[in-house]
Order: structure tokens, then sequence, then C-alpha cells
């Protein structure tokens, strides 16, 4: 069998439910609205559930609460204690 030594050229890319940018999907972060219907910031992109992506930046998720899109993207409606948890990561974003 040969060596595969192919640089990987396909990089998986995402949409920003924001600015609507398509960047490397590890530029962004992942929101997820789990199966317990708890919304949670996913760091390493492992949690079950229906995603969506936001820029590392605070503008987008400002943007993203004032316009709804996370409703949107993640069929759900936010709860307090999911804007709260967006709310406390936000904050911490440049
Ligand atoms: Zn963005």
């Amino acid at each position: 069998m040969m060596a595969n030594n192919q640089p990987k050229r396909h990089i998986p890319e995402r949409t920003c439910v924001a600015c609507r940018a398509k960047r490397p999907k590890r530029e962004l972060v992942r929101i997820v609205r789990t199966p317990e219907g708890i919304i949670a910031v996913d760091e390493n992109g492992k949690l079950n559930g229906r995603g969506a992506y936001l820029c590392r930046q605070r503008a987008c998720w400002e943007r993203a609460l004032a316009h709804h899109s996370l409703d949107r993207a993640l069929k759900y409606t936010l709860t307090k204690e999911g804007l709260d948890t967006l709310h406390s990561y936000l904050v911490n974003l440049p």
C-alpha cells in the first residue's frame, strides 16, 4: 500500500450564523442544542445535538442574539438559561 503523503487539502468550513462568513471550522465556536434541550458552547466539537457556528468575536454573538439567528439555526427558542450560557461566554471574547 502506498503511503499517503498528500497534504490534507480539505478543510471543513462552516458559516457563522451572524455574519454569514465562511471560515475553517476550528476558527468558529460551535453552539449546540443537546438532545436534552440544553444550550452548550461546544469547545471541542464533540457534543451531540443540533449545532450552529459563530465567529470568535463578540460582535457576532451580540448580533446573533439581537437577530435571533441562533434560535433559527437551532430551531429552538433560547431560554433564560441558554442566554445566560451564551452571555457568560461572549463576555470573554475579543
Ligand atoms: Zn461571524
